[in-house]
């Protein structure tokens, strides 16, 4: 009975997502969900609160877009920016779906026009910014409207520990109070701690399922630099990029005039964009950069949110960005698409004095956490160490690849100094012979053996480290200093930033430690990433460009953004697999419905008549073309996180222990142990549940419809947690499952 019971539920559990599958393959042309997509549809599908937080170009759009299109009713986005509303809405569209946006730039009869579609039930999708979503007007409209759900995107807004607060977010709680039989879904890409719990709290979600993806950009390359020809340096990127879209920031709009200028007088075309320009100047710089009539934007951080572009494949941070947390948001615009690009970051100690200065003016940032956090991001700048590891770190998750292929690091990019323990010490000590009582650029003097006015005053000319490293140069020994600060084996203190010895500095002096020094100014030549998360293997160039000029014609004629037609990964595949039919053409991905019928034909022409002139071989069966899209941003279940996961439950730790150690959020943890589970064949929960509330769970499978957990959960009226029920359905489904013969 109870067995009935159970496989009835685990088939419906697969049917509640099959019609997503379905509109995922027509509507979108993709094969497969990422694995915290599904996990984050099936909790909108569930209608329980939620809270998805997935890095830039992890793929939260689709978590709300296509249940949105498989549920009654009408799903209303809430949206920070007109642009960003635009984008997604003319994106949809292009995919055929019924979606609309109300703002100011619609004149009154649009508006008009746009109540009356959804009115009419005809409206899948609604974006509104929080200012007129909460105006009177709109939340009475909406109560006479059917409403599948609330899908908050750019959730972070709404907490002022995040990097762009926006105090209009905080009215959003009302959603819950007045629409209490919808849920609300939250997406950011804001990885820290606080601010996720603010999200949740602030907006009054209920139970909800928070659900954490892995921070780690395989398909970004990362290199920072210290700044040397600070425009050559920009150059020699773009070089290395051109024809392809990226992105410049500067720290100030005086850069950004500047370098703008200058790239241009080298021959790159190049616009500017920061706040200081009127508004009509910001939008045509943007939407030329959209629109691909222009390839480089030069612009303060004011550039950026709002820009869904999905192929931009470089990032240079031509000064040291404020944080690592607005390092992770600003680079990771590059390569949405799941593309290799490259992120390169340039700094100098004088970013450093040129971010606090502009702290002090500025009450907001001005706090010790702005300071620390500069501090941090200075640090990571001036330590040879893996990128990729040190950012998925520094945001709590952990990353064990030995060497990730991808950045300035592991590619053996930074040449190191040979004994860097010696040269170490010779700094050290220096600090300690002056008492621990100057900053950096007195000992650096020293060390190269000046002999200026205060220097002789003091007597340090008489000091045994006085010209110790006097062939080095004034530059080079700031360098090392500034990295052994960087790395800890120093400090600095006060106003005076006064140079001292912390206790690895101290364990430093006999020997015991890991400093790393790099030759100044001798990066070694840069390299190609050693992993491939994308390739141009078959990919015919000519046909590629050919393609994307297609593309921006067929852009500009619909007025919309290039990538809206198709992605960077569609057009490379179609430059691979070089379909000849319609039917082909509608196999390969990114391609639905839609948009073959729009757009196939065109295509095709040119695919045909291309091979033709080139005599290239159409409709190539490529088995081994994985690489499309392989997986940009893993996202929860890779294999490095999964296999320490898995390894942790093998071991016997508590769900709490591992959230702990893997810096997730426990419902995240509950899914790596389904999987677990499911792997192992694991029948029996009680190491995670005990028997009284598996014999309660067990006893009501008739609860769960259509795979649904909530009814179960409400019965229990709370008591027992979703985890539980997940956990303990998940060993019941593999006693059912027979064993593989
Ligand atoms: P985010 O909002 O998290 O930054 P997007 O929703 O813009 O990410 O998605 C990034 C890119 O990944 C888009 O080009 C999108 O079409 C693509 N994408 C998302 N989900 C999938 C999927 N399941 N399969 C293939 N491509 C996907
Ligand atoms: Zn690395």
């Amino acid at each position: 009975m109870m067995t009935k019971d159970a496989s009835a539920s685990d088939a419906m559990a697969a049917d509640a997502m099959g019609p997503v599958h379905q509109v995922l393959r027509d509507v979108w042309g993709y094969d497969s969900f990422r694995p915290l997509q599904e996990v984050s549809i099936r909790s909108v599908l569930d209608r329980r609160d939620s809270l998805t937080v997935l890095p830039t170009g992890g793929g939260k759009s689709l978590c709300f877009q296509s249940p949105a299109l498989c549920m009654d009713g009408m799903a209303v986005v809430v949206s920070p920016l007109i642009s960003l509303m635009k984008d997604q809405v003319d994106a949809l569209r292009a995919c055929g779906v019924d979606a609309a946006f109300i703002n100011s730039s619609l004149t009154q009869a649009e508006k008009r026009t746009v109540a009356d579609q959804i009115r009419a039930g005809k409206t899948k999708l609604l974006y509104v910014a929080p200012e007129r979503l909460l105006s009177n007007r709109m939340l009475e409209f909406l109560h006479q409207t059917p409403i599948s759900f609330f899908a908050i995107d750019e959730a972070h807004c709404i907490s002022n520990w995040g990097h762009d607060f926006r105090p209009e977010y905080r009215g959003l709680r009302i959603l819950k109070e007045q629409f209490p039989a919808a849920a609300v879904h939250a997406y950011t890409a804001t990885a820290s701690q606080p601010v996720r719990d603010d999200i949740v709290s602030q907006l009054g979600l209920q139970q909800a399922e928070v659900l954490v993806g892995d921070f780690d950009r395989p398909n970004l390359t990362y290199r920072m630099l210290r700044a040397n020809g600070r425009l050559q340096q920009v150059v020699d990127v773009i070089e290395r990029h051109r024809g392809e879209s990226g992105i410049v920031y500067c720290i100030s709009r005086k850069e950004v005039e500047r370098t703008a200028a200058a790239l241009n007088q080298l021959g790159t075309v190049a616009l500017p964009y920061h706040a200081g320009m009127s508004d009509e100047d910001r939008k045509q710089s943007q939407d030329a950069f959209i629109k691909e009539t222009c390839d480089v934007i030069v612009a303060t951080v004011a550039f950026g949110m709002g820009i869904d572009k999905s192929n931009v494949r470089f990032v240079v941070h031509a000064g040291m960005p404020k944080s690592i947390e607005h390092y992770q948001q600003e680079s990771g615009r590059a390569g949405r698409d799941g593309l290799e690009s490259e992120c390169v970051l340039i700094y100098s100690g004088g970013d450093v004095v040129t971010w606090k200065k502009i702290m002090q003016g500025d009450s907001q940032s001005s706090g010790s956490g702005a300071l620390q956090s500069l501090e941090a991001i200075n640090q990571l700048c001036g330590s040879p160490v893996c990128r990729h590891k040190a950012l998925v770190e520094y945001f709590g998750q952990s990353y064990t690849h030995e060497n990730c292929g991808a950045c300035d690091f592991c590619l053996d990019e930074i040449e190191l100094v040979d004994d860097p323990i010696t040269l170490s010490q010779k700094i050290l000590s220096c600090v300690l012979r002056v008492q621990e009582r100057f900053g950096a650029t007195h000992v650096a003097k020293i060390l190269v053996g000046s002999t200026e006015q205060r220097i002789v005053q003091l007597g340090h000319d008489k000091l045994s480290t006085h010209g110790l490293l006097i062939d080095d140069g004034l530059n080079a020994v700031r360098m090392w200093i500034d990295q052994l600060v960087q790395q800890s084996y120093l400090q600095r203190t006060g106003e005076y930033q006064i140079l001292s010895l912390s206790e690895s500095g101290r364990r430093l002096l006999h020997r015991d430690g890991d400093p790393r020094l790099s030759v100044p100014g001798k990066a070694k030549r840069t390299r190609n990433r050693t992993v491939s998360v994308d390739s141009w293997d078959g990919v015919d160039r000519g046909l590629f460009e050919a393609l994307r000029s297609k593309r921006s014609a067929i852009a500009s004629q619909n007025n919309v953004p290039a990538y809206i037609v198709f992605g960077d990964a569609t057009l490379r595949e179609l430059a691979r697999v070089r379909p000849a039919t319609l039917e082909a053409f509608g196999k390969i991905k990114g391609v639905g419905d839609r948009k073959l019928a729009d757009f196939g034909e065109a295509f095709l022409e040119l695919i045909r008549s291309y091979c033709e002139s080139h005599n290239l071989e159409t409709n190539v069966k490529t088995p081994l073309a994985p690489t499309t899209t392989v997986a940009p941003p893993r996202a929860v279940l890779p294999n490095a996180n999964s296999m320490a996961a898995f390894d942790n439950f093998r071991r016997g730790e508590s769900i709490e222990e591992v959230a702990e150690k893997l810096g997730r959020a426990v419902s995240t943890v509950v899914g790596y142990l389904q999987d677990y589970l499911r792997q192992e064949k694991i029948t029996d929960s009680s190491p995670w549940v005990d028997e009284q509330t598996r014999d309660r769970i067990l006893g009501n499978l008739q609860l769960i419809e259509e795979g649904r957990i909530k009814p179960m959960f409400e019965f229990f009226e709370g008591k027992i947690s979703y985890e539980a029920i997940r956990i303990v359905l998940t060993c019941h489904q593999n006693s059912e499952t027979p064993a593989a013969s």
